[in-house]
């Protein structure tokens, strides 16, 4: 498994599942970040009070100066909490839409630190108790900002840089004995800050790869090593959720082995695990879109999900992967076709969320997910009833073909 070294810093990563752990661990820090907002709103507010009323008295010809930084800093943190305000956790975003949410935390943050570093440079106190005061309060600032880590160690010891740069150069600059003690206390304490924080990222990622290694675990059949039914039903609802959103199609294959109870009986339950690892193998190889998802859905059924895919699409890649199991030659010789077939069953739904009842086709006013289960479940029980090794196909929510397989069974009236 390949180490993640932040989730934010691009770091190519094996297979498209670490990637869908990575994008979802990805979410989590993002919205980590935002629920901490109030953090980063109190903390500002707060210390830039405490500094104003001690530089007040300071720096009587500066009010109107100290006014305006500290409205500055209001704003700033204000503007940075209520867009943390619009980041909806429940909502899916996709990989580029989180690196825009924590490249705008980054922004904001980063400008905040360098309004808090010019500080020193407008405000630069005489006395060395204010500019203990002013230090004390920089730091303050810099550990509020700890929370960055988890976008990025860069833009954090970026901010470390920014805040605490132009006071430290005007105390070298001042040629002070008392302020040269000062600056060099800021230089020690912002190299144990830059420890620390490097430490408090790698523990932090640490965690982060154990986190993908054990969820990429808990999401992964056993023995093909492919998507497992837990792993399928949440990104299922994801996918959903996304389709309603934007309006797409998304499409469902349900494959199942035919006569694999024969094959387990004629070849034995070890060859029978081998003939399931590759068909899983097969099934990977032929959905290659990076949200497509091919899983084990149970025993000798398997599941691809085909998200913003049109049902002539789905019927393809279908019949596509019929043909390349054909195409692996597996004997068997209590199947019909002396080897190893599978039935397909195909379809799409794209998901309406109209309650008004003013969409065109009345039948359509409202789709749920289990339609799409459904549908895909009916069209494998015809391609079954109609002598397997075949694909089938129903449409969201039509049932009418399989039921009137399902009578013509219950009636025992031959399938032409
Ligand atoms: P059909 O063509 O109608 O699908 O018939 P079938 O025999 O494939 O279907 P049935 O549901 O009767 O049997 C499924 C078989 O799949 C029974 C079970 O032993 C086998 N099976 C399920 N999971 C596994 C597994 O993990 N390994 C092996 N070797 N066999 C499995
Ligand atoms: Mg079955
Ligand atoms: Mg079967």
């Amino acid at each position: 498994m390949a180490k993640v070294e932040s989730v934010f810093e691009n770091t190519p990563l094996d297979s498209s599942q670490e990637k869908a752990d990575a994008q979802s661990l990805m979410q989590g820090q993002i919205e980590y970040l935002y629920k901490n907002k109030t953090l980063g709103i109190w903390s500002n507010i707060l210390l830039a009070g405490v500094l104003i009323v001690f530089f007040w008295l300071h720096f009587p010809a500066k009010k109107v100066s100290l006014l305006i930084w500290f409205g500055l800093v209001v704003t700033l943190s204000l503007v940075r909490y209520l867009m943390g305000k619009s980041f909806k956790p429940k909502r899916q975003y996709t990989q580029q839409e989180l690196t825009s949410w924590a490249n705008r935390h980054v922004f904001f943050t980063t400008l905040l630190s360098t309004i808090w570093g010019l500080t020193g440079i407008v405000f630069f106190p005489n006395d060395l108790a204010h500019l203990g005061l002013l230090i004390f309060i920089l730091f303050s600032v810099l550990l509020s900002a700890i929370p960055t880590l988890a976008a990025s160690r860069i833009a954090y010891y970026f901010q470390i840089i920014v805040t605490l740069v132009p006071t430290t150069l005007l105390l070298f600059l001042s040629k002070d004995m008392g302020h040269d003690l000062f600056a060099l206390s800021v230089i020690v304490m912002a190299g144990t800050l830059v420890l620390v924080s490097g430490y408090i990222y790698s523990l932090l990622f640490e965690l982060q790869n154990a986190q993908i290694a054990l969820q990429a675990l808990a999401d992964t059949d056993q023995l093909t090593g492919i998507a497992n039914r837990r792993h399928f039903d949440r990104k299922f609802k994801v996918e959903w959720r996304r389709a309603m959103r934007e309006q797409t199609p998304i499409s469902l294959l349900l494959i199942d082995v035919d006569h694999f109870k024969k094959y387990n009986d004629t070849y034995g339950h070890q060859a029978g695990d081998r003939c399931l690892q590759q068909i899983a193998k097969a099934l990977e190889s032929v959905s290659h879109r990076p949200a497509d998802l091919a899983s084990r859905y149970g025993g000798e059924e398997f599941a691809v999900l085909l998200p913003v895919t049109s049902q002539e699409n789905a019927a393809m890649l279908a019949e596509r992967l019929r043909k390349k199991i054909e195409s692996l030659k597996i004997e068997h010789s209590k199947s019909e076709f002396g080897i190893v077939t599978i039935s397909v069953g195909v379809s799409c739904c794209k998901p309406v969320w109209d309650f008004t009842g003013n969409t065109p086709d009345e039948e359509q006013k409202v789709t749920f997910p289990a339609m799409l289960l459904t549908a895909s479940d009916n069209a494998l029980y015809v391609s079954k009833e109609q002598g397997r090794n075949q694909i089938s196909e129903q449409g969201c929510g039509d049932q009418k073909m399989s039921k009137v397989l399902q009578k013509q069974k219950e009636e025992n009236i031959p399938i032409a």
